[in-house]
């Protein structure tokens, strides 16, 4: 048996976009939020369903100076007969408590964070965009409370889950994008918090995203911390190669994301009998095997765009192109069998998915 939720209406629903409206990304938030309190010596406390609306910190709450916290996003999708899917929403509780333990945040339950996110969901269910490739964006934080600037983990967290629809995520159907491998600024090290979904790590990457922008790309590359020559992950993504026809993806070492359609990608090239390999690919090797012409793919893949093609990567003066920078037969046949199971157009024979 879970707590109970309390639930506060909102007394002024807004005005839910046109079915047409573009939706973009993340600007558009629903009409509840669901929260609840950290107490030291209480545990998780005071669940509730309430109005989305600005919440009340004091200046000095730790998170505005030390950064504890961390993050999940994940999507819901309505299916043509009015169910909402989610797609196996209990890796990214597990995934929280992983992001918990690296941050010195205590755990939740996992079971009940999946309950109440079903109880909001229900209530804004109408939220559900239903255009072609739209999706209701899920977004659980964790952020450190206490009013404290003494360096420590906090005695007081708040969780909450937000809710924003979200547009298809290419309004011009599946296209490679170019992506330039960063040398000089790294995203995470080894020992430090590249495997927890913390927002230090984005504002560790801000700035190498930048520079890509203003060489005319639209994303980064990032190498290793160490040596800055093993592949870690693309942007937000974590990242597949199609060499010799073989899937190969980075191992987890610590600094990568351990992404969850990472693990469904890797899932499902396994039952179609794809050969896969976790390993490490330094970029010199990406290079020479590129030149050879035994790149055949390369993608990324996150929940955001579920698989991104990579038609070009340029590391220094190279510059490698990947099956005539056109979506490769692999990328387009995950990207067509994962978005097909989420949005309920093909059987979920893997019991991906969680029905609210
Ligand atoms: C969230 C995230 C991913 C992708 O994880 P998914 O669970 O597949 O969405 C990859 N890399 C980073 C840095 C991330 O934050």
């Amino acid at each position: 048996m879970f707590p109970a939720i309390s639930v506060t209406r909102a007394s002024k629903p807004k005005q839910k976009p046109a079915a047409d409206a573009p939706l973009g990304f993340g600007q558009i938030f629903t009409d509840h939020m669901f929260s609840m309190d950290y107490v030291e010596g209480q545990g998780w406390i005071n669940p509730r369903i309430e109005p989305y609306a600005p919440i009340c910190l004091e200046p000095s709450a730790m998170v505005f100076h030390y950064g504890q916290a961390i993050f999940e996003g994940l999507k819901a999708y309505k299916t043509a007969d009015g169910a909402i899917n989610l797609f196996r929403p209990q890796l990214n509780f597990e995934r929280v408590n992983v992001s918990n333990a690296r941050m010195v945040i205590p755990p939740v339950d996992e079971a009940f964070c999946l309950y109440a996110l079903k109880e909001l969901l229900k209530i804004e269910q109408d939220w559900i965009p239903t255009a072609d490739g739209t999706s209701l964006y899920i977004r659980p934080f964790i952020i450190a409370t206490d009013p404290y600037l003494g360096v420590r983990p906090a005695h007081t967290y708040r969780f909450m889950i937000i809710l924003s629809p979200s547009g298809r995520y290419y309004p011009q159907g599946l296209s490679p994008v170019n992506i330039y491998v960063e040398e000089d600024y790294v995203r995470a090290v080894k020992g430090g918090t590249g495997f927890a979904k913390t927002p230090g790590n984005y504002a560790a990457s801000l700035i190498a995203q930048a520079k890509a922008y203003k060489t005319g790309y639209v994303q980064v590359l990032w190498l290793d911390g160490v040596h800055r020559r093993f592949i870690e992950e693309v942007g937000s993504m974590n990242v597949f190669f199609v060499i010799d026809g073989k899937l190969v993806t980075p191992a987890l070492n610590g600094s990568i994301l351990p992404g969850i359609t990472r693990r469904t990608v890797l899932e499902l090239a396994k039952r179609i009998g794809l050969e896969t390999e976790e390993r490490e690919i330094a970029i010199d090797e990406l290079i020479t095997l590129a030149k050879s012409g035994r790149v055949n793919e390369v993608f990324g893949a996150g929940t955001a765009a579920v698989i991104s093609p990579v038609g070009e990567l340029r590391y220094k003066d190279e510059v490698m192109t990947f099956n005539d920078g056109k979506i490769g037969p692999l990328s387009q046949k995950f990207y067509d069998i994962i978005t097909g199971v989420q949005y309920g157009t093909r059987i979920d024979e893997y019991g991906w998915i969680e029905k609210v």
